[in-house]
């Protein structure tokens, strides 16, 4: 019986890592009826060998699947072993991995049974027992089947803290040709349906606390990138159009693992595109917490982001004119935007700058990254040294200057910033 269990959790964990999707940030569900589990920020995550960032009980229910979408290694013309959990075997070994402290919550995605109500509400089951039976406060994050109905979308939040529905490719186009059975709306559908949802929830729980949690973690989305032909423009596109529309707490960016020799996709052996995943990160970062637009990041002349260098750094380059900046009289917006400062780092010399006139030693005890900082800043009577140079000048300089802070262990495809 156990070896039985434990095959199936190294096939459903093994279909399961190809999800990137598996942060738990933004749930703060608390015990407060003495169950078991707590979730707050910071939960306890694994990251695999090249980055990606896995919860320790990442599973699917099933790797069985109805469809058959070229990109996914659990497509049903794919010859691989195949194994579905019960909704009990799932319930136990999270309280299990729980009660022994292996994980601090669960990440439960599936493939297609024969449908998708009849897959989601086996998804929703697990969810429902771990919440009611067993009284666990940990995380829980579902992904939802597209297709799935309203009323089962409404259960699933609110047992879980975060709810997610794959977009999966970045434009329809793509998705009519990888993955022919899926439909776009049926993804946007139920996306629109937990928004709104989401929104009268929580300002129903401003009049009143017994509305229940629903969905706290709110809902995030995953695109495969580099599958298909899509650039960078439109990937953050996608984004921005969740990000405002539907309100998504995340969009994921997951590199396509070559797993087919489809003549549609790049063929196997082809690498992992981890550097454009990451630079995607980085301008999804931007996006979010410093206040660029998608077209000064990427434009129609320019729809990729820079290998070598991160966006902000790119930005700053195209835009030398703006810089240097006066670190002790520079509005907030301009000071985030610096190369080297981060947003903490801001805010902190914004309130700094209040006491005293800053200098390097400040600076760099505030913690900016003070070698990269140093070609757009000016502070106190120094002027800065490096307006004659040009741009390619600045890049080549703080290229080579991450090429040999990482040797010997650098390679092409290590994040340079
Ligand atoms: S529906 Fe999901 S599990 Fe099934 S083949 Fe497509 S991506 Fe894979």
């Amino acid at each position: 019986m156990w070896e039985r269990i434990t095959e199936k959790l190294s096939i459903l964990a093994d279909a399961a890592k190809y999800d990137v999707s598996c942060a738990s940030s933004g749930s703060n569900r608390k015990n407060s009826n003495k169950g078991l589990g707590n979730t707050g920020n910071g939960i306890c995550h694994a990251y695999t060998e090249d980055g990606r960032c896995v919860s320790l009980l990442k599973i699917l229910l099933t790797n069985h699947c109805i469809y058959d979408c070229a990109y996914c290694v659990s497509r049903k013309s794919n010859d691989v072993k195949r194994a579905a959990f019960t909704v009990q075997e799932v319930v136990d070994l999270t309280i299990n991995f729980y009660r022994r402290n292996y994980i601090e919550g669960l990440f439960l995605s599936s493939g297609i049974f024969s449908n998708a109500d009849y897959t989601m509400e086996r998804l929703v089951l697990v969810a429902k027992k771990l919440r009611t039976e067993h009284r666990f406060n940990g995380y829980i994050h579902l992904k939802t089947i597209p297709g799935a109905s309203n009323d089962l979308l409404e259960q699933a939040a609110l047992y879980a803290d975060r709810l997610s529905v794959n977009v999966e490719m970045p434009t329809e186009q793509s998705l009519k040709l990888l993955a022919p059975d899926k439909k776009r709306q049926d993804m946007l559908n139920p996306m629109t349906y937990l928004k709104n949802s989401i929104q009268a929830r929580h300002e129903e729980r401003k009049t009143s606390k017994k509305v229940p949690v629903y969905a706290p973690a709110g809902q995030s989305t995953q695109m495969v990138i580099g599958a298909t032909p899509e650039t960078d423009l439109q990937i953050l596109l996608m984004s921005h159009f969740f990000y405002q529309k539907m309100q998504m707490r995340r969009v994921y960016y997951s590199g396509y693992v070559p797993v087919s020799n489809d003549n549609r996709l790049p063929s196997i052996g082809t690498p992992v595109p981890l550097l454009r995943e990451n630079r995607l990160y980085q301008a999804d970062w931007l996006l979010r917490f410093y206040g660029f637009t998608v077209n000064e990041i990427v434009s129609p002349h320019q729809p990729l982001l820079d290998a070598d260098i991160d966006p902000k750094l790119a930005w700053a380059l195209r835009n030398l004119h703006l810089f240097p900046v006066d670190v002790n009289k520079a509005d907030l917006f301009l000071l985030k935007r610096v190369p080297g400062i981060g947003i903490q780092s801001a805010n902190k010399i914004y309130a700094a700058r209040k006491y005293a006139l800053l200098n390097e030693q400040h600076l760099v005890k505030i913690g900016i990254a003070y070698n990269k900082a140093k070609y757009f800043i000016t502070h106190g009577v120094n002027n800065n040294n490096y307006k004659e140079l040009t741009a390619m000048q600045i890049k080549d300089r703080l290229v080579n200057q991450a090429v040999s802070k990482y040797k010997p262990n650098f390679s092409p495809q290590m994040k340079l910033f």
